[in-house]
């Protein structure tokens, strides 16, 4: 998973001498039905090689066959967009697929080329999950629809505990409080890995799942930043049975996301309405694209459209018009407007919503978009 950690540590990655081809191709099999990215890749190399001295084209000779051999061999694991970072002379090979598609990009240099990295990592939300009873947690971090373990505390059995039926019933309270201190240990202990993450992946939501007593406890701990942070507390019936408890949280983060895109929807029907800086509708939204004014589009997960697409200068349009009003040009058919938009859009720099379920963008059109200008 694409990690802060894991970015920080490619940004400081320095080729001493040797240098780092980074590329970003959207792989997204509905616009590009026939491998067309191959012939994108190709594309780019060659721009690239014209600005760069033969000696550096030498030296990553070996990466560009690599990565041009995992494109035509690769598709299996594409999704729609694709970044791979290469340095052979470093045993250097990074690999990360995307939901979203990216913008074409193909640097080679030094170091590696991130920013695209770091645009992914910060325009989507990151949630940290903690499970936790009195002998145990797990800490997982969740971003771009994966889930990853960052860490599982076990505490050994706590002492004394076995000879409990030994014990004379004076001794009760003091092995109470014995036992006590021992969780309270356990909660520090986690409560230390869980600021740990937070600091090092600046997370700012957090779910909390487990035994009322537990989350009583922890709560007692935690600090008020951090409960801040909460966006909700579940409880499992128990913690071990990794599927369920998952699934539960995965769903608690949809419940929590649909209402993130309600308020979107909202806000881009009221801005729309007073025309200020929004727009609803395909047509309105493709033109809005065209001319470079899309700040985030918006559209509805099913959303599909058909068109054309100017061959000239690219222009995308649902309507049945002979020529383009932009440059004049002629019209090609488009199958997947909405796949094609967004790839422009992403092009551009727009941030993409997608937004499961509202009947109330269906009733605008399925689509719209927040504007630049
Ligand atoms: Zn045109």
């Amino acid at each position: 998973m694409l990690t802060s950690g894991e970015l920080k540590h490619l940004s400081t990655a320095s080729g001493n001498g040797n240098f780092f081809v980074s590329l970003y191709l959207n792989v997204n099999s509905l616009t590009n039905p026939k491998g067309e990215y191959v012939i994108h890749f190709k594309n780019m190399l060659k721009k690239t090689t014209e600005k760069l001295n033969k000696d550096v084209m030498k030296k990553v000779k070996e990466d560009i066959e690599k990565i041009e051999a995992s494109l035509i061999g690769n598709k299996r694991g594409f999704k729609k967009g694709l970044a791979v970072i290469s340095s052979i002379p470093l045993g250097f090979w990074r690999e990360y697929h995307f939901s979203l598609p990216v913008r074409n990009e193909l640097i080679i240099d030094d170091t590696p080329y991130v920013k695209p990295l770091f645009t992914l990592l910060n325009n989507y939300p990151r949630y940290v999950v903690l499970l936790i009873d009195k002998e145990s947690a797990r800490i997982f971090l969740i971003h771009l629809g994966k889930i990853e373990l960052y860490t599982e505390h076990i505490t050994p059995d706590i002492p004394g505990r076995h000879k409990k039926g030994g014990w004379f019933a004076l001794e009760q309270s003091r092995y109470e409080r014995h036992i006590d201190y021992h969780i309270s240990l356990h909660m520090k202990d986690v409560i230390k890995s869980l600021e740990e993450l937070l600091h090092k992946e600046s997370v700012d939501k957090i779910i909390i799942g487990g035994s009322e007593d537990a989350i009583v406890k922890i709560k007692n701990m935690l600090s008020r930043t951090i409960l801040d942070k909460v966006i909700s507390i579940f409880h499992p019936e128990k913690l071990s049975g990794d599927k369920d408890i998952l699934d539960e949280t995965l769903e608690i983060i949809r419940v929590f996301e649909r209402e993130k895109e309600r308020e979107i929807v909202k806000e881009l029907i009221t801005r729309t309405m007073k025309n200020n800086m929004a727009v609803i509708g395909l047509e309105d939204v493709l033109n809005s694209i065209q001319e470079g004014r899309v700040m985030t589009l918006i559209f509805l997960k099913d959303m599909a459209a058909s068109g054309l697409r100017c061959i000239g200068c690219g222009f995308l349009t649902s309507q049945t018009i002979k020529t383009c009003p932009y440059c004049g040009g002629n019209f090609e058919k488009a199958s997947y407007l909405i796949d094609l938009s967004v790839q422009k859009a992403v092009e551009q720099g727009a941030a993409i919503e997608v937004i499961t379920d509202s009947e109330g963008l269906l009733n605008a059109g399925g689509i719209g978009a927040f504007l630049r200008f």
